[in-house]
């Protein structure tokens, strides 16, 4: 007998897994059950497909056996199976990437850490939550041997050889004392009519019936009713099977029949989502092509969405012939938070990968159902707000990202996103901004930073404030990298306040009289800041602060640095120098022309620029020497 060790993380994973979920144990019913129908899945994909395999008698089913006595629950079913090997890498390694994360995240709360484990792939090991001893006898079809693996949960596992009569997995799990419900038929009947009821193959329950007396049992009873000593009767038991589970495709059953609970029970045995889905889509398309789509928007964001490994949750099947459930184009990226199926008549049953992306069939019906799932979202956000604002919460920066790679549906998804803005204490949409334009406002303004607060405040807006321009405040990261692709909005422009022109001064005389009118101003700032800056010049957009930063127009600004550097782009492109601007009409500007202070020009000079850099965002790289000027400057002031 062979021992074998599990992996670390493995171990650490059962000993976080056994403490935090121990209020949600039921759950290991659900993943059994699950990996039991995957495997299901793949077996009869392969009968299907595959030569070698069209001579296998395929009776697929899971039953479920309990054991009071022996405190034993056993679930085993006729697919794939597993060999020797397989048992090894599957149940004692985690092999996905995601795994790591998982345990990262686990967070202590409950409710929260059950749903990370369906995502994150661990679900066989949450049979250790109840049974201190787990037996997995699997015999991989078109095999002839049979292998068990067992392992008390402490760190290893052996692997043996074993019999079974056919192929398939079996796990029987000894319950902890503790734990003797999940032996109860009334238990596992409500476990599974909760989490499993609509997993296209049969569940079976052998139950323990009592077997009615006969006529001549129950007069003899009846004899003996009022005797002193009378003999308790046993009362019979025999084993029936019994399907306990619909096994009905939910998708494919006519939309009108289906209750509303049963769409939300679907929605948990496909996610392992815990939590009721926020809304779901049921499409039939018939005619020239058919195909079914169900497709489910969960009610709160995954830990994982914005990982670059992030599993896709959609699931492709050919007439109920499940085909993959990792195919990451099934939906644009940006709708990666949908969970779901697609289910088509029109596309041959063994697929590869290449011919799956490049199939016509399916490029409709993925661009058909952007389409249903766009106008889905619009319809919502028009008829219950509430609904929508929960929604756009959740997945609003995700649906962001369609700006800039589904330029068919640009529009749609612009107007689905919501904006924080200078005049408006609420989310808006840009209808709302457009409809409530100034008379003589001809584009549409936004201001792009991280800090919400030191946006609202940014010298960049005064302009906007007194013509009481409305103002689009972009405070996400993505912001910097989707908005300079957003040009327009129902041909009105959308433009950057740090590249805005007003009427009047895109006037290049004026301008130009302006940098002339104050060019000894000009030349004292930049003869002080020198290199730190890229040029000075003299500022129409301000009035009430003394200067501000901006990039040059064909500069990255700040933001967009920050996110591409996020994104581990551009780390050794030196930062642009930005372009300082002054307001030649502040006080503070005219005093500083007046004085002949030397020293104390330089520290205003210089404070000023930190100033600004601080308003945009940035950090100071020599914060001493800010200090330090500061106490110069309010020494004189006193
Ligand atoms: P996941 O199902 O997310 O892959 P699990 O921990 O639930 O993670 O299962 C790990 C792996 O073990 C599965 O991917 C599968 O390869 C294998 N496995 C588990 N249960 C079975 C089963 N009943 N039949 C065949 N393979 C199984
Ligand atoms: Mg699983």
């Amino acid at each position: 007998m062979a021992k074998h060790e599990f992996q670390t993380e493995i171990n650490q994973l059962l000993q976080l897994m056994i403490h935090s979920l121990y209020s949600n144990k039921e759950i290991f019913v659900r993943e059994l059950v699950s990996n039991a129908s995957d495997a299901l899945d793949k077996l009869k994909f392969l009968t299907l497909t595959d030569e070698n395999y069209k001579n296998i008698t395929f009776d697929p089913r899971v039953d479920l056996i309990l054991n009071e006595d022996e405190k034993t629950l056993t679930i085993k079913d006729t697919g794939i199976g597993m060999s020797e090997e397989e048992l090894g890498l599957h149940l004692g390694t985690i092999a996905k990437s995601g795994t790591k994360s998982f345990l990262e995240n686990m967070s202590g709360d409950n409710k929260k850490d059950s749903q990370l484990i369906g995502q994150f792939g661990v679900g066989f090991y949450a049979s250790f939550m109840v049974a201190n001893k787990v037996e997995v006898t699997s015999r991989k079809a078109g095999e002839d041997k049979a292998y068990m693996w067992s392992s008390d949960g402490d760190g290893t596992y052996d692997i043996t050889e074993a019999n079974a009569d056919t192929h398939g997995t079996s796990i029987k799990l000894y319950l902890k004392d503790e734990e003797i419900e999940f032996a109860k038929e009334h238990t596992i009947e409500t476990i599974i009519s909760k989490y499993s009821n609509h997993i296209p193959f049969a569940i079976y329950l052998a139950k323990q019936v009592a077997i009615e007396p006969t006529e001549e049992e129950k007069k003899e009873q009846e004899e003996n009713k009022d005797k002193e000593d009378k003999k308790e009767i046993e009362t019979k038991y025999e084993t029936k099977i019994e399907q306990i589970n619909k096994a009905s495709a939910l998708w494919t059953i006519d939309k009108k029949i289906i209750k509303e609970d049963e769409y939300k029970d679907f929605y948990k045995t496909l996610s392992h989502d815990s939590e009721d889905p926020l809304a779901w889509i049921h499409t039939k398309a018939e005619g020239k092509q058919e195909y079914t789509t169900l497709f489910y928007i969960p009610s709160k964001a995954p830990m994982d969405l914005f990982r670059v490994d992030y599993e896709p949750s959609v699931k492709l099947y050919v007439n109920r012939v499940f085909i993959t459930d990792d195919e990451k184009e099934l939906l644009p990226v940006y709708l990666r938070f949908i969970k779901g199926i697609i289910d088509s008549s029109d596309l041959p049953l063994n697929v590869s990968r290449e011919i799956l992306q490049d199939n016509v069939n399916l490029r409709r019906i993925k661009s058909a159902s952007v389409k249903k799932i766009l106008s889905e979202l619009t319809k919502m956000a028009k008829k219950d707000k509430e609904k929508y604002a929960s929604f756009y919460k959740e997945f609003g920066k995700v649906l962001k990202e369609g700006l800039y790679n589904d330029y068919e549906n640009k529009n749609k998804i612009l107007d689905l996103i919501r904006f924080k803005s200078t005049n408006d204490n609420n989310l808006s949409n840009l209808a709302d901004y457009k409809e409530k334009m100034q008379e003589d406002q001809k584009e549409i303004y936004f201001i792009l930073g991280e800090n919400e607060q030191l946006l609202r405040n940014s010298p960049l807006l005064e302009k906007f404030k007194s013509k009481n321009y409305n103002v689009l405040i972009l405070d996400e990261d993505i912001d910097g990298i989707v908005f300079p692709m957003v040009s327009e909005y129902k041909d009105i422009k959308i433009v950057n306040v740090t590249d805005a022109k007003f009427e009047g001064e895109d006037n290049k005389e004026d301008n130009e009289k302006l940098q002339k009118d104050n060019e000894t101003l000009i030349n004292d700032f930049k003869n002080i800041l020198g290199e730190d800056v890229k040029d000075v010049k003299a500022s129409a957009r301000l009035t009430d602060s003394p200067a501000v930063i901006v990039a040059d127009i064909d500069d990255p600004n700040f933001a967009m640095m920050q996110m591409m550097k996020q994104m581990g782009q551009g780390m050794d492109t030196p930062e642009p120098k930005p372009i300082f601007e002054i307001n030649p009409d502040h006080d503070l500007v005219k005093k500083f022309t007046d004085s002949r202070d030397q020293n104390l020009k330089e520290d205003i000079a210089k404070t000023l620029f930190d100033q600004a850099k601080l308003f945009n965002g940035q950090t100071l790289e020599d914060q001493a020497s800010f200090i330090k000027r500061m106490q110069n400057i309010m020494t004189k002031a006193l």
